[in-house]
């Protein structure tokens, strides 16, 4: 049985960062705050979110608000205190602009090892099962070849008169996770997930982030 705990989505968003991988910038601010003034430096719209312990799926137990003005976040963390019952504190942070949601993750298979995971994401991850898998460490031609691989590659090279996403910036985020000297060498899995990674023709950025160490 494994004793550990998730890890602070902010603190993931760290390592990430730390990796090349793009986060939203964010602040991070006490459970009781009453003063929101360092999320003055953020753009707006911002994200609020709850971190602590119990709170894997954020969205469902209604710690996520998302389209928020800084002004209105000290009334957004009163109602979500109300409904979020042992928040360790709030995560606020820019919301990335819309685009295609992606999953990205790692997994460790018993016989073979850790396994990079890449997919649709969003609320399309359960309904749609559209993944993809490939042994780490990953060559650019296998990342290239995974986002090919998936149903949902036609969102990916643009469709119906939208242009592509940046592809470029897809393929190195799943080299950092799962290429050569990527996290995936340093994570001890356990379970890792990029949920989800937003891709737009300007860029990716890992929006949600969860790590259970093993
Ligand atoms: P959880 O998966 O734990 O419910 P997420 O952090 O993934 O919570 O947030 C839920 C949804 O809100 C995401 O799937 C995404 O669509 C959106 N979202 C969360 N954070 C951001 C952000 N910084 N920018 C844009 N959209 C976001
Ligand atoms: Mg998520």
């Amino acid at each position: 049985m494994s004793a550990q705990e998730h890890v602070h989505e902010h603190v993931v968003k760290a390592m990430l960062r730390e990796a090349g991988v793009p986060v939203p910038r964010g602040v991070v601010l006490p459970p009781d705050t009453r003063d929101f003034g360092a999320a003055g430096e953020l753009t707006e719209p911002l994200v609020l979110k709850a971190f602590g312990p119990q709170l894997v799926h954020k969205s469902e137990a209604g710690a996520v608000t998302l389209g928020l003005r800084a002004t209105e976040l000290p009334r957004a963390a009163a109602r979500m205190r109300e409904r979020v019952p042992h928040l360790a504190g709030f995560l606020v942070e820019e919301q990335a602009a819309a685009g295609v949601e992606l999953i990205v993750g790692l997994v460790r298979d018993a016989a073979f090892g850790p396994v990079l995971l890449a997919g649709l994401g969003g609320v399309w991850t359960e309904t749609l099962r559209d993944t993809a898998l490939r042994l780490c460490p990953v060559s650019e031609p296998d990342a290239r070849r995974m986002l090919a691989s998936l149903r949902a590659a036609p969102l990916l090279a643009g469709s119906r008169g939208r242009p592509p996403v940046d592809l470029a910036a897809l393929v190195k985020l799943l080299l950092a996770v799962g290429g050569p000297g990527g996290l995936w060498e340093r994570l001890e899995l356990g379970e890792f997930e990029l949920n989800p990674v937003i891709a737009t023709p300007d860029g990716v950025t890992a929006v949600d982030a969860r790590y259970l160490p093993a």
